[in-house]
């Protein structure tokens, strides 16, 4: 063994810098080993980065606990650490022709999951909020915002070496053994191989949490992994709206709205397209649709505004046709190995749940859930 560590946390996305500075705040020694020469390459620098409200998942689920807890936590860090971001609220909006109905199950939702600070807005308010917006009803939403998520994982990267924790880039993992008892092992590549033992082992390696299981655990029961694309276009030009717009929620996905970023700019997105591998690239055929999407709520939508942006890629527990999938934290009491945890399907709201989720896995590490 080349180095020996109390623990090593897969990836460094928002949710693996969150889960390690969790783990060295605790005085546990870490380090998060990441195959990209950056930290956030990947899904969480691909998203809409909204700090969501917690309005859309059902009562009782990971998602819609880890939202609303890290939705106050992340507002907290984000002030206390002087990350940038903005409060600036958004409206759900019901298309013209449907009552306030099609929003009933949204309000009930959120309800249930303790957001209580929404506000119905008729047709006439929607007018005096976003004139540009055409809808019958809206949900605003006053606590929704948008954060800097590559300032935020800075932030967390920060924390995470003030408490003693270490980052190595350009360290993929390639293959390693997990063991019931005793030291967990793992194979690193890049431009200097290493042989790394740990007792605490977090997989946060998002769209590959399920192959490298495989290469960790090999073919014991794991969560499944689907790919469910967005593409993004931005708008140029003024913004034409305050607030994030966004319309009904369609399978697999939000459904493409409105985000403002911190200098003011729209980008509409992101649509749904199930794919089999991960591929960035963008491919403008879907652009009618997003037309014809964002028309329902921006009826004046000057098309030659947009442009092609850029595309994610939501890592999902089930797939096409099935009911949407929750935030899997497969730990110990899951699969019965000490000290492992495997973070699966860590899609939208994970941004806004890293800490929340940081929590979660720490709990389940010192066997405390
Ligand atoms: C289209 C889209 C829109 C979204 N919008 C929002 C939003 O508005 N608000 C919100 O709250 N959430 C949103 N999300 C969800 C959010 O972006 C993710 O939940 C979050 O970024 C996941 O972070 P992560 O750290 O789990 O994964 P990632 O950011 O993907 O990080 C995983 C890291 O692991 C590394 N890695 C992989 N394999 C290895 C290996 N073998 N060895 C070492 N390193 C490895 C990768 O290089 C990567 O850096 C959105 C997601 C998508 C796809």
């Amino acid at each position: 063994m080349d180095y020996q560590t109390d623990a090593v946390v897969i990836g460094a996305g928002v949710v693996g810098l969150a889960v390690a500075r969790e783990l060295a705040r605790s005085g546990v020694e870490t380090v998060v080993l990441e195959q990209g020469p950056h930290i956030g390459e990947e899904t969480s620098s691909r998203n809409s980065e909204v700090i969501h409200a917690g309005i859309y998942y059902p009562p009782g689920s990971v998602k819609a606990a880890t939202c609303v807890r890290g939705k106050r936590l992340l507002y907290e860090f984000l002030e206390s650490h002087q990350v940038p971001y903005q409060r600036c609220g958004k409206l759900v909006v019901a298309p013209p022709g449907c009552g306030r109905e099609a929003l009933e199950p949204i309000s009930q939702r959120a309800s249930q999951c303790g957001v209580e600070d929404l506000e119905w807005v008729d047709a006439a308010g929607i007018g005096e909020l976003e004139p540009d917006v055409d809808g019958s009803w809206a949900i605003l939403s006053p606590s929704t915002g948008i954060v800097d998520s590559h300032q935020l994982m800075l932030a967390l990267r920060g924390d995470l070496e003030s408490a003693g924790g270490m980052l190595a880039v350009s360290s993929p993992v390639e293959s390693g053994a997990v063991v019931k008892l005793g030291t967990h092992r793992l194979t690193v590549g890049g431009a200097t191989p290493t042989d790394i033992g740990c007792k605490i082992l977090v997989n946060a390696s998002g769209l590959s949490a399920r192959s490298l299981w495989e290469k960790l655990v090999g073919d014991a029961e794991a969560p499944a992994q689907y790919y469910a694309k967005g593409h993004y276009y931005s708008y140029g030009g003024k913004a034409p709206f305050s607030r994030l717009v966004y319309p009904l929620p369609e399978a697999g996905g939000l459904g493409v709205h409105a985000t403002l970023d911190l200098g003011g700019q729209v980008r509409f997105g992101p649509d749904v397209r199930w794919v089999d591998e991960v591929d960035y690239s963008f491919d403008d055929s879907g652009r009618a649709d997003f037309v014809d999407a964002i028309r329902r709520y921006y009826p004046d939508l000057n098309e030659d505004r947009l442009q092609p942006g850029y595309t994610g890629i939501r890592p999902k527990v089930v797939g096409p046709g099935e009911p949407a999938g929750d935030f899997t934290l497969f730990g110990p009491q899951q699969h019965g190995i000490p000290g492992l945890v495997s973070l699966h399907g860590i899609e939208s709201p994970g941004l806004t749940a890293c800490l929340a989720i940081a929590e979660r896995v720490a709990a389940m590490i010192f066997g405390k859930e």
